[in-house]
């Protein structure tokens, strides 16, 4: 399989870091991996390494309720005692936690260290470890405190994945529905036939979720405009996520899981504001349905979530914006909602 841009695929992509390390003679390589990576992904990825470099470990906890700047500390503390310098490479072998964090980490530590991501979760794969957006969470905001800066290689290989919890699975699913629906509506429609996949043809949709997203990225670096079209479901899933977080009554959501409910309110305000198609509308809610359990919110729970949307970072002047679609791979960036009309999503979405 090809590589896009500094992202490589199975077996390339270990020969790719190799290769790495013979070219830059790094002093010390820092693997950052949390309790399960280093449990169920060291012992797969080591082997693969051809070098007499030094390696440390450094663990982390897992959980998004780590990925936070105490995090940080003990790891730039870890870092310093075990003699990093500005030579040393740090390989991020993890989720997007440990990516987001351990590229954050890097990009301050000595004022920035070369950084290698090794995605094991698949929405570390077709998402986080991709774009160069890294950072931390601010108490229960998420991803408050950060840099984008971008890692040398990404390495993506799906034999990681054999230990994941299906849910997690699940969780990464939601984004690569996102990217079909954002920007190609023939991989939508792969996507509809998950259920009878097999481990090649996941291979194929994740190369094919990357394309997208690095071509969006690529082309906006900066989100002044199309790289916004990737928050698409994020504005409402974000808020719940984080309402689901704070509140010790309520479950947690995965991120993917929050997002899920996030398209298809998104998908509802597109039928309303934007003449999305309704037939349409109607099979992305069934889809994602299948995959993700219905969750139940009451109006007051609506009303804090709509008063959580105010500290999206992707707001401006105070205003929600929202991605919608006028069609599949049709996507508008900027518009507004009044808060009735997220009411009444909620309602078509319960
Ligand atoms: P995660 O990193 O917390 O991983 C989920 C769980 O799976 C953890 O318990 C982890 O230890 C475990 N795990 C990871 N790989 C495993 C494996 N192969 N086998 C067994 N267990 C494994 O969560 P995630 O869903 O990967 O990432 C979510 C984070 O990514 C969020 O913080 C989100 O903000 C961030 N994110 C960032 C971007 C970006 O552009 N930077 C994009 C999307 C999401
Ligand atoms: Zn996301």
């Amino acid at each position: 399989m090809k590589n896009i841009e500094s992202v490589y695929f199975n077996e390339i992509g270990f020969s790719s870091l190799n290769n790495l390390l013979q070219e830059k003679k790094y002093s010390k390589i820092f693997i950052l991996a949390d309790e399960n990576t280093n449990r169920c992904c060291l012992p797969l990825f080591l082997p693969e390494l051809a070098t007499e470099i030094p390696i440390e470990v450094i663990e982390i906890e897992a959980g998004e309720e780590f990925k936070n700047i105490e995090t940080c500390t003990q790891v730039w503390y870890a870092l310093s005692e075990l003699g990093a310098d500005r030579k040393s490479l740090i390989i991020n072998l993890g989720g997007g936690v440990v990516t987001d964090l351990g590229g954050f980490v890097a990009s301050t530590y000595m004022r920035g260290v070369d950084f290698v991501n090794v995605p094991t979760t698949l929405l570390a794969m077709v998402d986080a470890s991709v774009g160069g957006k890294t950072g931390v969470d601010l108490g229960t905001l998420k991803n408050q405190i950060g840099v984008i800066n971008n890692p040398l290689l990404v390495i993506i290989n799906s034999r990681f994945l054999a230990t994941l919890p299906a849910e997690q699975l699940r969780s990464g699913m939601a984004e690569m529905f996102k990217h079909g629906l954002i920007q190609s509506e023939s991989y939508w429609n792969k996507m509809l036939n998950l259920s009878d996949l097999t481990l090649n043809d996941l291979d194929d949709l994740i190369y094919e979720s990357v394309l997208i997203k690095n071509r969006v990225v690529k082309q906006d670096p900066t989100e002044k405009g199309l790289r916004k079209t990737l928050n698409f479901g994020h504005t409402l899933g974000h808020a719940i996520e984080s309402y689901c977080l704070q509140n010790a009554e309520r479950q947690t959501l995965l991120h993917g899981e929050a997002i899920a409910i996030g398209m298809v309110l998104a998908v509802f305000l597109s039928v309303e504001k934007l003449d999305f198609p309704e037939e349409k509308c109607v099979e992305i809610k069934d889809i994602l349905g299948q995959y993700f359990e219905k969750q139940y919110f009451t109006e007051n729970e609506i009303e804090q979530i709509i008063s959580l949307m105010k500290f999206d970072k992707k707001n401006s002047h105070g205003n929600i914006n929202f991605v919608l679609l006028e069609d599949i791979a049709k996507p508008k960036l900027d518009c507004l909602i009044e808060n009735e009309l997220i009411y009444r999503a909620f309602n078509y979405y319960m």
